[in-house]
């Protein structure tokens, strides 16, 4: 199928509610622009450098989302231009979005990125740290950042029923939250498992090879 076939066919998947977040890391800009040009303004990549070397080739418009790992020394690359960082992970880094965010007298918005695979390799908070991130947040630290939300990924595997413990956890943790103080995204599910996730209250999804197809790594 084509990319513009893949994209028409999960947006037709996706309820009105659920933003669609589209994954373009390793794909070129030619591909992005296509997708652009179909409605999409929100894309995520997983890499400062690649990000900051296709931003100034697309839409100003385009509304960036960081969903990969961020080193707190790479934040000044996206600070100007980052509409959302989805991968915040320590109070190192949410100290550092917020210095930066200062420069450019504006405010990022941060999705705290929480822990819930049970596989080892995956980056995140503790259920307990991220309430602790959450209420100093909610106490007047980090000005220059708005958390707006929360960011999981599930365990790569076939078990249905794990993929939605997990997911449950995090909707749980944002129901909790939600309750001193209003948030807008979960944000969970990928082109494997989103339909899961948004059973399980995802509103927003993050969508890669089933838009773009399979990612080269070779090149
Ligand atoms: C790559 C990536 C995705 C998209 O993965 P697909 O399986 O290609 O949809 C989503 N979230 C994160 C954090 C990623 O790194």
């Amino acid at each position: 199928m084509s990319i513009k076939e893949n994209y028409n066919e999960i947006k037709s998947r996706l309820p009105e509610n659920v933003e669609l977040v589209a994954v373009s890391k390793t794909h070129p800009v030619s591909a992005i622009q296509e997708v652009y040009d179909l409605g999409q303004k929100v894309f995520g990549e997983n890499k400062v450098q690649e990000l900051s070397e296709k931003q100034p080739l697309l839409p100003k418009d385009i509304k960036w989302h960081l969903i990969g790992h961020l080193q707190t020394n790479k934040v000044k690359y996206i600070a100007e231009f980052i509409d959302t960082i989805q991968s915040a992970d320590s109070e190192k880094l949410l100290n550092e979005i917020n210095k930066e965010a200062g420069k450019y007298n504006r405010k990022i918005k941060v999705l705290l990125q929480v822990k819930i695979a049970e596989e080892e390799s995956k980056f995140g908070l503790d259920i307990s740290e991220a309430k602790i991130l959450f209420e100093k947040f909610t106490n007047g630290e980090f000005p220059n950042i708005n958390i707006t939300g929360l960011m999981g990924m599930a365990t790569f595997t076939d078990d249905e029923q794990q993929i939605r413990k997990e997911f449950s956890v995090l909707k749980n943790l944002f129901d909790d939250l939600n309750h001193t103080h209003k948030l807008e995204t979960l944000s969970m599910g990928m082109s494997d498992d989103f339909p899961i996730a948004i059973e399980c209250g995802a509103n927003s999804v993050r969508v890669g090879s089933a838009i773009f197809g399979k990612r080269d790594y070779s090149k």
